[in-house]
């Protein structure tokens, strides 16, 4: 039987190119600014990003606590969704290491933040409150479906937080899916921010890391503080090779993964008992729950899923996520539906 995993795209391994990417990598000690491959990768990032500077870091947790102890002081206040990746699954570690205070909005259904929201939430100069400093956005956003934030949101989010002084970040952990579902380039949705996390480790499938990119003063600052984070790696190019080989052929097949998933959810509708909430789902993401009639809980639905070769991830006691990618083709689509039908019947 072969196995599908649609627990997350981080499960993807490397591919053969990336594997021989690795192992032939030219390095260096990047601490020093000496890794070929790593200054190859962050030159990429950024110009991709459309951003000056890019900093090679280990996970996109560490990308986004790096751009957030940049930009804020201690005590300093961050406004984030409360369905953020940042303020649910990051270990509250701008809190722990950085002091810096959460404003939690909610988020809307799309994964945004209202303007009205935004504007509310910032504080006056007074020694009451603390300092606001930053808007933290998500694109697509995780939690609301892998939903997408579009240029004409962000560039309102941008007249704004230009007009109150706020700084930008955007975790785009996969805005490279955002980018491919819009079929716009990624600046297109990086223009406003000040700073943007990316994932090399999920969709893009190389094995390790992520990038921070800004302006080439920030990013100066930003490896002052992955250093501190220790965040500092020495011969890191074996791992920018296969990151410099996923921006270089990964990003354009992503919609392939979109139309999967889309395949995903449609067969999925079909299966009695199971409830997909994203017919169509924005990017990779398809997410379901059990309605009352079904006596199992999700749970015992994920082991059994497990027991026909299709993992599943748990979003909630009744509730799955679905996670297309490069290593989910059409049949495992096929499989992961069948297996659902024989779980639930
Ligand atoms: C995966 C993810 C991250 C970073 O996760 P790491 O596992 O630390 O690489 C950040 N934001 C979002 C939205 C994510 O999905």
């Amino acid at each position: 039987m072969k196995l599908v995993d649609l627990r997350s795209d981080t499960v993807t391994q490397p591919t053969p190119e990336m594997r021989a990417a690795m192992a032939s990598a030219e390095v260096g000690d990047d601490v020093m600014g000496e890794d070929p491959t790593v200054n190859r990768l962050e030159a990429l990032a950024a110009e991709k990003m459309g951003k000056e500077a890019g900093l090679f870091v280990a996970s996109g947790t560490m990308g986004n606590l790096v751009a957030v102890l940049t930009h804020c002081n201690r005590g300093d206040e961050m406004i984030l969704g409360n369905l953020s990746h940042t303020f649910l699954f990051e270990a509250g570690g701008s809190a722990a290491l950085g002091g810096v205070h959460a404003y939690v909005l909610p988020n809307q259904p799309d994964g945004s933040l209202a303007l009205q929201d935004i504007a509310a939430a910032f504080r006056a100069d007074d020694p009451h409150y603390p300092v606001s400093r930053l808007l933290v956005l998500e694109n697509t956003h995780n939690r609301c479906g892998g939903t997408v934030l579009g240029p004409d949101y962000l560039s309102q989010v941008g007249d704004l937080v230009r007009k109150l002084g706020l700084h930008l970040h955007i975790d785009g952990a996969r805005i490279f899916n955002a980018a491919a579902a819009l079929g716009l380039p990624v600046q297109a949705l990086t223009r406003e921010a000040d700073s943007i996390t990316f994932c090399l480790s999920k969709g893009l499938c190389a094995p390790v890391g992520s990038v921070l990119c800004g302006s080439r003063e920030f990013i100066a600052r930003a490896r002052r503080i992955r250093k501190q984070l220790g965040g500092g790696m020495r011969q890191a190019g074996v791992l920018a090779a296969a990151g410099i080989v996923a921006l270089e052929t990964m990003t354009g097949r992503l919609v392939e993964d979109h139309r999967r998933a889309c395949q995903l959810a449609q067969g999925l509708r079909e299966v009695p008992g199971l409830i997909v909430e994203n017919p169509v789902p924005a990017t990779n993401m398809v997410f379901a729950h059990l309605s009352d009639a079904v006596p199992l809980d999700g749970g015992t639905v994920v082991q059994r899923m497990a027991a026909e070769g299709v993992k599943i991830g748990l979003a909630g006691e009744r509730r799955f996520r679905m996670v297309t990618h490069y290593w989910v083709d059409d049949e495992g689509v096929e499989q992961a539906v069948e297996a659902m039908r024989k779980v639930l019947q």
